[in-house]
């Protein structure tokens, strides 16, 4: 074993026992101990301090440095040569003791090479672990027990529009908007208090602007010896398409995708609250149905497409015409169903009438077709208990009485 050998070439070198060979080296040389496990120093009580700081500066920390005492340094200095840096102090250099001194060092540094590569395998297994969630689309991130940041990946830092290196250290406040540091910090805090995980849906911002849907979804951390709640993970799933699908699935269950009016099923639905409603508070409630005249003529004569057109323009007068708190939707075809809220029979049938006169007199055009057609409108009021399906029938048998004595009028059941 080569022993690394820092002192004054004109004094005597320590004896070292067979075994190991002693390589003196000049302190002042920039990297005079390459690999070097043990080496001795030799000091005196002026020199003692500096001497020992040069040498470990030289051969690093994971070097046993052995101080070797010239005449005059008493037992009382050799605590105080260990806390300047030290690991072991030799008074003597008989090759007894300094055998013994190295046998120890010898350990030590096999103990320190253990130690080193655990150490290395911890860092290969860490940069493993940060390349694969580097690689992961999801923005991921680590807080402390206080809530900074003390890892990411290159999806949060691009979530945050800060290099990783800068995340780590911030807190919540220095990488948002105040008011949601604060909501973040919050629920950071609610979890590090109550242990376990926790899952939230959130609208977020990139740094680049992009607004996303996300699912954050955080667990705790735990210092292994303690079992101490010592911070959190965190990931957060972007959701956007499958909010978007369900914004789909919505708006299809409850809109007819032709004209954009609620469909038979949402009027359905609207219909039972405010049977409810209207039973509750006494408030009368109407019901029209409206069914436009000769619809199939004007498929026939401009073609289907016309025929689509002439239902949207349909669908934009009676919204326009229908004051909010009333309620209509395409019921099927060319039939539309219409709810009217705190209305008695003859308001109801007031509105009909202005609907059907508002229709009449209006003029569809598309596609260099310019065409007028009209509407029958079947009026009923909902009776004590009766049901906005049985009001609805009554309605439909007006209708078909406007129909058969000439069309484009409005009937009460
Ligand atoms: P009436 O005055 O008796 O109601 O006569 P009508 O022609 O309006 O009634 P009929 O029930 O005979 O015909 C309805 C037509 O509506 C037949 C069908 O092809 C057409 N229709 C139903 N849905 C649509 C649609 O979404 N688009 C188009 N263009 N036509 C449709
Ligand atoms: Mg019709
Ligand atoms: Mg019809």
């Amino acid at each position: 074993m080569t022993v690394g050998y820092f002192g004054n070439p004109k004094e005597p070198r320590p004896n070292v026992p067979a075994g190991y060979h002693l390589q003196p080296i000049d302190v002042a040389s920039t990297s005079p101990a390459d690999g070097l496990e043990v080496c001795i120093v030799s000091v005196t009580p002026d020199d003692a301090g500096t001497g020992l700081r040069r040498v470990r500066a030289a051969v690093g920390d994971m070097c046993f440095v052995i101080a070797y005492v010239r005449d005059g340094l008493g037992v009382d200095w050799m605590p105080r040569l260990v806390e300047l840096g030290a690991d072991d102090v030799l008074s003597e250099t008989t090759a007894d003791q300094l055998g013994l001194v190295l046998k120890k060092a010898e350990k030590a540094a096999d103990f320190r090479k253990l130690m080193q590569q655990s150490l290395s395998r911890l860092e290969t297994e860490r940069n493993i672990l940060q390349a694969a969630i580097d690689n992961l689309p999801s923005p991921i991130f680590f807080k402390n027990r206080q809530g900074i940041y003390s890892g990411c990946n290159t999806a949060f830092s691009r979530f945050i529009g800060l290099p990783a290196d800068q995340v780590k250290g911030a807190s919540v406040y220095d990488v948002a908007p105040e008011h949601l540091a604060k909501v973040y910090k919050e629920a950071d805090e609610k979890l590090m208090q109550k242990g376990g995980s926790q899952f939230y849906e959130a609208e977020v911002c990139y740094a680049n602007g992009e607004e996303r849907h996300v699912m954050f979804s955080k667990a705790v951390t735990r210092d292994p010896s303690t079992g101490e709640v010592n911070g959190l993970a965190g990931a957060m799933l972007d959701i956007t398409d499958r909010k978007e699908l369900e914004e789909q699935l919505r708006r299809a269950a409850e809109f007819d995708h032709l004209t954009g009016a609620y469909n038979r099923r949402k009027f359905f639905k609207s219909a039972g609250e405010a049977e409810a409603e209207a039973r509750e508070n006494g408030a009368g409630l109407a019901v029209l149905v409206i069914d436009v005249d000769n619809f199939k003529s004007i498929n026939d004569r401009h073609g289907h497409a016309i025929g689509d057109g002439a239902l949207c323009h349909l669908v934009e007068q009676l919204g326009e015409h229908l004051r909010e708190g009333h309620f209509f939707a395409r019921a099927g075809g060319e039939e539309f169903f219409a709810l009217l809220k705190d209305c008695d029979v003859d308001q109801a049938a007031e509105i009909a009438e202005s609907i059907r006169r508002r229709i009449e007199t209006s003029i569809f055009s598309e596609s260099g077709v310019v065409l007028s057609y009209h509407v029958s409108i079947g009026v009923a009021a909902l009776e004590q208990d009766e049901t906005v399906s049985s009001a609805l029938m009554r309605a439909d048998k007006a209708l078909y009485r406007a129909k058969e004595v000439g069309r484009n009028r409005v009937f009460v059941a």
